[in-house]
């Protein structure tokens, strides 16, 4: 991958020491330059544009844990918030052996441009911990997770900081946060606390469709860009990098609309049928072998093809910085539906422009996860349960809002779809502080 450390205007505070063989730093500095483009097209107040550029909060804790084996190790756990101008600070909880500060201050303030834009009435987050997930067992995952929420103490809240699950979190990992922190909080009242942490099981508290929101939220996005652009679904091709909640929800939902998976990679490796892969048996391959690798109804091919396979819609849905400029040259697709966070870098968008390669943008096409979120905590506020259908429609609504949103700035400005996302989102809040100015 080449690296790009391309320059940012905005006016930060303080920044991590800048090490661009650091990704969590390079999609940090990426995050800035983004940001930059879009401030050129509105106007922000300078105030508001300097507070944007620092989190609100930092916290890290390191904190022991005792192994199965009896021994201890010590973790550090982070999290980061962004912005709380709209709401309570909103945000997943990763599990990665790449978290870092900056990578994590990075994805927090997503969440705040995400939430803007989605006008779901939440700030933003991001926290985790740094750690091979795959080395640790369920028991030891479980007293990290309860370990990490302990710590956190009062740093999190109901109607303050909310989290949810991310890369290598689940629904179980926010069932033992919410147990822990009501146990740790509440005496009579524990269920009122419950909505502490969204993405739960709907045994605990969870809300119908949150499991798949993320990927439904993606194909959503995908069917107003087919309905613009004139591409039948049915018939479609498409590739997924990343196979896990949001990767195989977009492969398994976009093939129930007729397209057809021929490619997949993930961190055991890249598979491939021109035929079509079936996603759901493919998913159940995932749970039990923990990988794609070895999947039966597709040949292997090298990591590196992975990009150049022909198809009309690309959906990276794993990690940061996959799209450069290199990975940008190779592709061979019409559209990039990102349902990770930051894939893509500022050469491998310029690129893309060059190639009329459209993108539907982080902050808009993958909304789905913290909009469902919003109606889970709104559930368990209200002790309801409301149907899928009814999650789903409203879901629907919220992406489509955001999309003709941005599509309408985009137009309005001739600039692409991530400045246009992220302009619409800086204007929604600069609103707020411009009425509500700057204590004292
Ligand atoms: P997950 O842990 O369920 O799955 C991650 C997938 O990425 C796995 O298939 C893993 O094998 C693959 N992967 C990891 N490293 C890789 C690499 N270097 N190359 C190729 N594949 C790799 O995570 P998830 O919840 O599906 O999240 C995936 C992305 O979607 C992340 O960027 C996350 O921030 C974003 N996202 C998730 C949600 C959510 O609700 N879960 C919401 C919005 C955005």
């Amino acid at each position: 991958m080449s690296k790009e450390p391309e320059s940012s205007d905005v006016v930060t505070t303080s920044q991590p020491d800048e090490d661009f063989n650091d990704p969590g730093q390079r999609f940090y500095r990426v995050h800035l330059d983004q940001l930059t483009q879009a401030l050129d097209q509105v106007s922000i107040e300078d105030h508001v544009q300097l507070l944007l550029g620092e989190p609100k909060n930092e916290v890290i804790v390191n904190f022991p844990v005792k192994m199965d084996s009896g021994e201890y190790e010590l973790f550090t756990g982070y999290r980061i918030q962004h912005n709380n101008i709209l709401g309570p600070y909103k945000g997943g909880m990763r599990y990665h052996h790449d978290v870092t500060l900056a990578e994590v201050k990075a994805l927090a303030a997503l969440m705040s441009y995400k939430c803007a834009l989605l006008d779901v009435p939440y700030g933003g987050a991001k926290g985790g911990i740094r750690m091979h997930r795959h080395k640790y067992s369920d028991s030891e995952i479980e007293r990290i997770t309860r370990r990490f929420t302990h710590d956190l103490g009062n740093n999190i809240g109901p109607d303050y900081d909310i989290p949810g699950p991310d890369m290598g979190t689940n629904s179980q990992t926010m069932v033992w946060m919410m147990d822990t922190y009501v146990n740790m909080h509440a005496t009579i009242d524990k269920n009122a606390k419950r909505r502490i942490v969204t993405g739960k099981s709907l045994t605990s508290g969870g809300s119908r469709g949150r499991e798949k929101a993320t990927g439904q939220g993606v194909v959503y996005a995908i069917q107003e860009w087919a309905n613009e652009t004139g591409l039948r679904l049915d018939g479609a091709t498409f590739t997924v990098q990343g196979f896990g909640n949001v990767g195989s929800h977009v492969g398994q939902l976009l093939n129930r609309l007729g397209a057809k998976l021929v490619a997949v990679q993930d961190h055991t490796g890249t598979i491939y049928n021109q035929e079509g892969i079936y996603p759901r048996k493919l998913a159940q391959w995932v749970d039990s072998e923990g990988g794609v690798k070895e999947y039966k109804g597709a040949e292997q091919i090298d990591d590196d093809e992975f990009w150049a396979v022909t198809c009309d819609i690309c959906v990276p849905a794993a990690v940061e910085l996959q799209i450069d400029e290199e990975v940008a040259r190779k592709l061979d697709c019409k559209v990039i539906a990102e349902g990770a966070n930051g894939p893509t870098t500022l050469g491998g968008d310029r690129v893309l422009r060059e190639r009329d390669i459209d993108v539907l943008p982080d902050i808009m096409a993958n909304a789905g996860g913290v909009v469902v979120s919003y109606f889970e905590w709104v559930q368990n506020k209200r002790s309801e349960t409301w149907q899928l259908q009814e999650v789903d429609n409203r879901l629907n609504f919220m992406m489509k809002r955001a999309y003709h949103e941005m599509r309408a700035f985009s137009r309005e400005h001739s600039v692409d779809n991530r400045t246009a996302a992220l302009a619409v989102a800086l204007k929604r809040i600069n609103k707020v502080y411009v009425e509500r100015g700057i204590f004292p």
